[in-house]
């Protein structure tokens, strides 16, 4: 349920709303839109609770009944479109935000000299994973905090913001106090209490697209972190390739969640061709699909030396592949109203 306030509503009526909500034993999460605030009624009896309870309350103008299965990460509670703001960069706006590096922190000179190359061509965020999901237990899990002294000593280098994952509820601590993004990855996209573990920091998180997940379900689990948020959304969601009957690619990127997920949501999206590809080779064509179809930004792996990589060195780029990739980007960028 969503209660919309008149424009110019006082502030004590909007507090007896939500002091109205709480007697009722449901939350109320505020909007507070440049032309009127919008309140969530957030709780598991929504639906028995009669509209005319809030209608009759001074400076309420309408209250709508929300029938989607999601309710923060919607259009109807916040109309504008959220500006996720990391460092002075600002993801959902007129630039294509670039965030680029390793898929696995694995040595401070590959960190150090991947940041100062992706800084160099315009990335504006340094990707970098010390803690690894791994399909098999055998595969390479990630240099943990280690990992994360470097990730700290490649920001203080360059200025790059860090973006890195978070695997598990008793991580987080450590990952935010290194972290300028939380990631989620794909594996935990559903993993709801590491969703409310990160939804409770104030640190910015990018929420990947669970690998068989709708486009419902990620907005669900979108509503997890939100629920827990006291600044506001600042949440980007991130296609990565879902799972379908074609095997030619890792993944398939769904390019089309890009336009729908900007219809439904107010939420910033950006895509991640390297994971949904596999292989370096497709990465600038899904790349450039991405920036022409509207994302916010891009999240590509880049190594110095991918035959090298402890992982995921096959849709690795090299530093001369991403130069390139770069300066074609900008023309698509250009051509669709955007900065780069
Ligand atoms: C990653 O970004 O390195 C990663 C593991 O991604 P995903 O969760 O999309 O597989
Ligand atoms: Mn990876």
């Amino acid at each position: 349920m969503i209660i919309e306030m008149r424009k110019g509503a006082q502030k004590s009526e909007i507090r007896q709303v939500v002091a109205r909500i709480r007697e009722l034993d449901m939350e109320a999460q505020l909007n507070e839109g440049s032309e009127k605030t919008v309140i969530a009624v957030l709780g598991s009896n929504t639906g028995e609770v009669d509209t005319q309870i809030f209608e009759v309350l001074p400076g309420v103008e309408k209250v709508v009944r929300i029938m989607k299965p999601y309710k923060l990460p919607s259009r109807d509670f916040k109309k504008e479109n959220t500006i996720v703001k990391v460092n002075g960069v600002e993801i959902g706006g007129k630039e294509v935000v670039v965030m680029a590096g390793p898929c696995a922190v694995e040595t401070e000179e590959q960190v150090i000299s991947t940041a100062k190359l992706v800084k160099s061509q315009g990335a504006k965020i340094l990707r970098g994973g010390a803690y690894k999901p791994s399909t098999s237990p055998f595969g390479f899990r990630g240099l943990r905090e280690e990992g994360l002294k470097i990730l700290a000593k490649a920001k203080q280098e360059t200025g790059l913001p860090v973006i890195t994952e978070v695997l598990d509820p008793r991580d987080v601590g450590i990952v935010a106090q290194y972290a300028d993004i939380l990631q989620i990855g794909t594996r935990n996209a559903q993993n709801f209490p590491l969703l409310e573990e990160v939804g409770k920091t104030k640190l910015p998180v990018l929420l990947k697209r669970g690998l068989s997940a709708t486009i419902e379900e990620w907005l669900q689990a979108a509503d997890y972190i939100l629920r827990l948020r006291e600044n506001g959304p600042q949440l980007i969601l991130c296609e990565r390739g879902i799972r379908t009957f074609s095997n030619a690619t890792r993944f398939t990127l769904d390019i089309s969640a890009v336009p729908v997920i900007k219809g439904l949501s107010h939420l910033p999206v950006i895509v991640d061709p390297s994971h949904a590809a596999g292989h370096w080779k497709l990465v600038p064509d899904l790349a450039k699909a991405g920036v022409a179809v509207g994302a916010a930004g891009l999240l590509i792996e880049v190594h110095p030396n991918p035959k090298k990589a402890l992982k995921d060195g096959p849709q690795s780029l090299t530093f001369s592949d991403f130069s390139r990739l770069m300066s074609e980007l900008k023309v698509i960028a250009k051509a669709v109203g955007r900065e780069m």
